[in-house]
Formats: C-alpha cells, structure tokens, sequence
C-alpha cells in the first residue's frame, strides 16, 4: 500500500509550465499490534514518519516499539521548543571582540541561549537543528536580530563605543526575507545599520551563488558588514570568496586550538591570514583561550581576536558592567 502511494505521489503534477514533483516521508502503524485505538495507531505512525524523515526524504518506516523512546524524547523538546518564543525562554549572551594590538573593544558578537525550563541555558549547537528542521528558525533568528539591534541601541544611548553588533544568521532565514527581517529590526530599535553586521555561513549560498550575492550586495548597500562565520570548515571552493562582497572572515576554533604547537595548524593559519590580507578582509580569531594563541594570531597579521581569553558569552547585564569599567585584561 505504502508502494502505491508513493508511486502516485511521485508522478510530477503540471502546474500551468511548471512540472513539480513531489516526495513523500510516510509512516505506518499496523492494527492490532501497534494500537488498538485510532488515537494509539495514528501517534505510533507519527512517530515512525519522523524516523522516515531523518533516514532521509522520499522514504517510508514501519513503527517499532523501539522508537518510542527516542522520538517522545524528541516529541518533548519539540514542544518545548515551539512555546520557548512565547515563554520568554530565549535570551541573548554577548561575546566581546578586541583589537589583536590595542585589545581595544570592536566589536560584539549575540550568541542565543535559551533557557530551557529543566536543562538551564542550553548552547544553540543542540537546538538549532531542531529548530531548523521544524521550520522555527526564521522566527527565532527575527527575534534575535530585534532584541540585539535594541540591545546595542541601549549601549550607544549609554555612549558604549562598542563597535557593531554581529548577528549569526541561519541559511533559512538567509534565504527567506532576510532583507524584510532587517529592515524590521532596525525600525524597531532606531539603530543605525553602520552598527550592525551579519555573520553567514556558507551554507548560506553553497545552493545558489546569484541570489547569495544579490541578497548581500542589497545588505551591504544599507551599510552592514558581512563576516564568513566558521571559515574553513565547510566543503565548497574558495571561489565564493571572489565573487561574493564580504568584509571580515573568521578563522573556526577547530584551527585556533591547537595553536602555537602544531606545526601544519600553524601553517594553515598563516596561509588563510595572508589570503584575506590579498582579499582586503578584515580577520577574527574565534575561540581564542591562552596568550600563546592571541599572541601567534597577531604577529601574524590577525586582525581582532574573540574567546573566552578576553571574553566569556555574558548576558546584558554583564557586558554592560564589563564595559562599564573597561577592564579587558586577559584573565588567563
Ligand atoms: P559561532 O557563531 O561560531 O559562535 C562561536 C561559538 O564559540 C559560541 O558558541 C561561543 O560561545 C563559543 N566560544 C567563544 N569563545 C570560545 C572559546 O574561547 N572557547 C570555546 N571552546 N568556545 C568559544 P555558542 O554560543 O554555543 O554558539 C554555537 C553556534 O550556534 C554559533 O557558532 C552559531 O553558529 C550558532 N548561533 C549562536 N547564536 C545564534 C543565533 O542567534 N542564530 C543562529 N541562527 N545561530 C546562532
Ligand atoms: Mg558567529
Ligand atoms: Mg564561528
């Protein structure tokens, strides 16, 4: 039966020029070993839909007591994270970013934690995904962008000079209005778009270069910068680097780490410094812990330096007392 289904879903339907095919993730329970009520039969078959979903799209699963466990597990933090937005649950921690030489303040990065009612503050690594794969990032990347843009809004009305706010952008909201969503943001904070810069990955435009492009030379034209987050981890080419307008690249922590005692990671880090240098990028070293690594960093070229050496995620209330007194000496 599953079969048939797919097979009808799977013929492309024509919509005036255009032929759309569609794929389908299905998930079946079997009566009377899975359920014995339509309520117990149609939760068991959402639950083998979702394990259909993550072996990957167009395909289909039979319910297995087994994956009970796993997806109400799941089942739970999706909830949660559904009615995060509307609880308050979400706020905004600040990393400061300091000239390698001055060790002057240039720039602050939002980083999202939410406050999960039993977990405490949880990382956006465990539930961007989540949040991606159920369609809720845009709306919490909006929400992110506002609150930040306020946030720094405060700081200049403080006369914090601060440099610009960086915003980490996820691909889905990257391609889905980004420009309205910035737009809103710096309405409702007042704040002026020469503080404010994004920070993509490549993720953003490794499907399609020309709309990337068109979507950060319209940013750009507002006055907002525009980082490559994570460079150097992912897999497309070098080539995006010509062709799309970015400001700043950030060098990833996993090459930061092992810094000033492995030889290669040395090497790849010099290499990368003099290729932005020729691209006129400004440079960031993410995830910076110990002198010796700040120190390699900025004999090398390295523009501004972000870790915990100068600077662990505050929120608000701790970045403004931070501030407040200036005291940026490392604490290594
Ligand atoms: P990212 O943008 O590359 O941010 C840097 C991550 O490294 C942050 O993790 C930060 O807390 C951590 N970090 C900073 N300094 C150090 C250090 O010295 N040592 C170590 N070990 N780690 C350091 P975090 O806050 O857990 O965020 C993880 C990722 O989640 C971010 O990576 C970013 O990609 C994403 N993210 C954070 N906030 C947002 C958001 O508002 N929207 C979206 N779409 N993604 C976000
Ligand atoms: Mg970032
Ligand atoms: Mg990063």
């Amino acid at each position: 039966v599953i079969e048939r289904i797919t097979n009808v879903l799977n013929e492309p339907h024509q919509l005036d020029t255009l032929e759309l095919q569609i794929t389908s993730s299905i998930g079946a329970s079997v009566y009377p070993e899975d359920g014995l009520d339509s309520e117990a039969l149609l939760k068991h078959a959402d639950t083998a839909m979702y394990k259909a979903k993550d072996e990957g799209r167009n395909s289909y699963q039979l319910y297995s007591s087994e994956m009970n466990t796993i997806s109400m597990e799941r089942l739970m933090t999706e909830n949660y994270l559904r009615s995060a937005l509307k609880k308050n649950e979400f706020e905004l921690y600040y990393q400061l970013q300091v000239n390698s030489i001055t060790e002057e303040v240039v720039g602050i990065e939002a980083l999202l934690r939410w406050n999960h009612p039993d977990l405490g503050p949880v990382s956006p690594a465990h539930f961007i995904p989540m949040a991606e794969e159920i369609g809720l990032i845009v709306e919490i990347d909006k929400w992110v962008l506002t609150q930040a843009c306020k946030q720094r809004k405060i700081w200049q009305q403080q006369h914090f000079d601060c440099g610009r706010i960086a915003i980490n952008i996820s691909s889905q909201h990257f391609k889905h209005n980004l420009i309205d969503s910035i737009n809103f943001a710096l309405k409702e904070s007042g704040l002026s778009p020469v503080l404010l810069e994004i920070e993509v990955t490549e993720n953003c435009f490794i499907e399609n270069i020309k709309h990337a492009s068109a979507t950060l030379q319209k940013i750009r034209q507002l006055g907002i910068k525009i980082s490559i987050d994570d460079f150097g981890t992912g897999f497309s080419s070098l080539s995006y680097l010509t062709q799309l307008p970015f400001d700043t690249l950030k060098i990833d922590a996993s090459f930061i780490s092992k810094l000033p005692g492995d030889l290669k990671q040395c090497q790849i880090v010099k290499s990368i410094i003099a290729m932005a240098k020729g691209l006129d990028l400004t440079l960031v070293g993410e995830g910076v812990e110990t002198t010796a690594q700040a120190h390699f960093l900025t004999v090398n070229g390295c523009d501004v330096i972000q870790g915990y050496l100068y600077s662990t995620p505050e929120n608000a209330k701790g970045v403004t007392e931070r501030l407040a007194k200036q005291q940026l000496l490392p604490t290594e």
